[in-house]
């Protein structure tokens, strides 16, 4: 599509309208007031999703963007707010001299010491930390105001929330939230009844908002961090996927700054965090993964360091994208006997294989399995790469690498998020993390060939045009399933486990507002029995070693053990690629420059504007914002 042409014949240069333009501005307000929780209106699409239920969740949605602790006057009300389930650990308001002493407590409790607890003051997380700690982080964040200096005018950096071997995320209050961003571009649109519609819910005018920087080293490939900065920019209105609001450098430093999301470590909570919020859990995780894979993005570092989730609240955000590359579209890259990722086929298929390729396969086999009968010191690994050269990626963490990354398959898609996806999913089912232990991708593999056998795994290295061969006494030839290990792991795994007011669904209680509600019932055995049966044959989905045949996000999304049929159809929320979905036709990329255009109508006809990643994304059966009058 020649947008530039196209555009070129406007006297008015449609070119200079920006995201702020008016227009765009009066969208947002309307749409804004349109959404916000108290206005709902039966003319609202989506409004058949209005049961009490969801009322509810984004009741307490809403209720997580509300003010911080101290700001409550201290009173027998918030008194006994502090005790309720909802805020476990509430300082109560205090000033900064005896601050010190509440965070005492609140560590001497046991409780979150790096400063995830949600109720914890979130601008003083840094005061709960060990001395040594809190001065090491102060240097750091001296440091970083230095090297880039136009982060202190708009920003108060007050936290350190994570570091890494490529970056280091710290947490800041946004000084310009309310006068001066444009915000609407990464708060994007998500209607109210999605799961991801705290991330387009604008704070309060009143409130502190909070902002993750992220300083990616100097060290770091520039080609990488260019890479990390515009898959995050292309995986805006992506649900539940950590946010780009902008991003800048200074001489050699740059810096992405994201929203903040409120979380706890994975070891706290995924022994004891109720079904319900496991669902939770991996409904979030799922609609990231379809929503990146969409776009052509794979994460290839999913893991619980990875996706910071609120236990609470049962909401999660999939996060660092500094290992995330794009699909290799169609052919296959390396002599796999599959394909790589096509729109109709995710993870690909395994293609028509000639007589020649099938014969070479058979006797690179039997020499295989010959060789696995001798003694030898070399105890087990892929044998004999018959492509010319593998160029595979390997990124990713060890434990969490699918059989197709560690065989060094050259036409990966999407189905290594799933995998990944799946191995968090074993932590919580066995209770065990974490449960892979290898030092290099042989011994990674003979831990996956130990559970699902010789033969199955013979079968995928052949797959990927590979051999494996083993000598090793107990890769039995035919393994196991996933739910045998998962039992064997776990003898407790069918006893519901207490219902704990930490953790959703029993966290999310009101009860301090005018309308209290109770907790809901805790499963019976009977229900827990079949929600853990259901878990357990997903589990065999997401965990297929044949990429081919693994579930894509979207069949994990519409299996029984994550579908909700009574109030969500994934579909629905689902939000295209720029260009797809029921107005695509009149969006375009500028071939020339790769600008996102769309096409509007005016009074004199129409007209071609230039528009942010991130907007002008169709929802489900629902055109984009630009599109919302258009008889489609
Ligand atoms: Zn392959
Ligand atoms: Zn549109």
């Amino acid at each position: 599509m020649a947008a530039a042409n196209f555009l070129s014949q406007h006297s008015s240069n449609p070119l200079e309208v920006s995201a702020s333009d008016p227009r765009n501005r009066l969208y947002r307000q309307q749409y804004m007031e349109a959404t916000m929780p108290q206005n709902y209106s039966s003319d609202d699409p989506i409004s058949g999703f209005d049961t009490p239920e969801q009322e509810e969740y984004r009741a307490h949605i809403a209720g997580l963007f509300s003010k911080m602790p101290r700001t409550v006057p201290l009173s027998q009300e918030s008194a006994k707010s502090a005790q309720n389930p909802e805020d476990p650990g509430v300082p109560p308001p205090a000033d900064a001299d005896n601050y010190e002493e509440v965070a005492q407590e609140v560590q001497e409790e046991g409780s979150d010491v790096d400063g995830s607890e949600a109720s914890t003051d979130e601008e003083m997380t840094i005061r709960l930390k060990p001395q040594e700690e809190q001065e090491e982080i102060e240097e750091e964040i001296g440091d970083l105001e230095d090297s880039v200096p136009q982060l202190n005018e708009d920003y108060r950096i007050i936290d350190r929330l994570g570091t890494g071997t490529f970056s280091s995320v710290y947490k800041a209050v946004d000084l310009g939230y309310h006068r001066k961003w444009d915000n609407a571009v990464w708060h994007g649109r998500h209607p109210p009844s999605s799961s991801a519609f705290y991330q387009s819910l604008p704070h309060s005018q009143s409130s502190k908002v909070y902002i993750a920087i992220k300083r990616i080293y100097v060290t770091s490939n520039p080609e990488r961090i260019r890479n990390e900065i515009s898959i995050m920019e292309e995986c805006r209105m992506c649900r539940h996927v950590s946010q780009l609001i902008t991003a800048f450098r200074h001489n050699d430093q740059v810096v992405a700054i994201m929203p903040y999301h409120r979380n706890e470590d994975f070891r706290h909570f995924f022994r004891v965090l109720p079904m319900e919020g496991i669902k939770s859990y991996f409904r979030c995780l799922f609609r990231a993964l379809r929503d990146i894979h969409a776009r052509g993005v794979i994460h290839r570092d999913v893991k619980p360091a990875n996706f910071l989730f609120d236990p609470r609240a049962g909401i999660g955000t999939l996060c660092d994208f500094g290992l995330a590359s794009r699909m290799e579209p169609g052919a296959s890259l390396g002599a796999c006997l599959h394909s790589g990722a096509t729109r109709e086929k995710p993870h690909g298929l395994v293609g028509p294989i000639s007589q020649e390729d099938i014969e070479h396969i058979k006797k690179m086999q039997r020499e295989a399995r010959q060789k696995s009968s001798w003694t030898s010191d070399r105890v087990g690994y892929p044998e004999k790469d018959l492509r010319p050269l593998s160029k595979a990626n390997r990124a990713g963490t060890r434990g969490f690498r699918a059989p197709e990354v560690l065989l060094k398959c050259g036409a990966q898609t999407g189905a290594i998020d799933v995998w990944s996806a799946g191995v968090i999913l074993l932590f919580f089912l066995t209770g065990k993390f974490p449960l892979f232990q290898s030092n290099d991708d042989i011994e990674a593999l003979m831990e996956i060939a130990v559970i699902i056998g010789k033969r199955k795994m013979e079968r995928i290295a052949t797959l990927h045009s590979r051999t494996f061969a083993t000598n090793v006494p107990s890769v039995s030839p035919d393994g196991i399933t996933w739910r045998d290990f998962v039992a064997r792991q776990n003898p407790d795994l069918m006893t519901p486990p207490k219902p704990d007011p930490h953790y959703y669904p029993y966290s999310s209680r009101d009860t301090s507002a005018d309308n209290p509600t109770s907790s809901p019932e805790p499963p019976d055995q009977a229900t827990h029995g079949a929600d853990v049966e259901s878990a357990l044959d997903f589990l065999e989905h997401v965990m297929d070693p044949d990429c081919t045949k693994r579930f894509t996000p979207r069949q994990a999304l519409y299996h029984p053990f994550l579908l909700e049929p009574e109030k969500y159809e994934d579909d629905e929320y689902f939000p295209h690629p720029f260009g797809e979905g029921v107005c695509g036709e009149f969006h375009m990329i500028d071939e020339e420059t790769d600008e996102l255009c769309v096409r509007i109508g005016t009074d004199d006809g129409e007209d071609v504007i230039r528009v942010e990643a991130g907007e002008g994304i169709a929802i489900g059966s629902n055109p984009c914002e630009f599109h919302q009058d258009l008889d489609l």
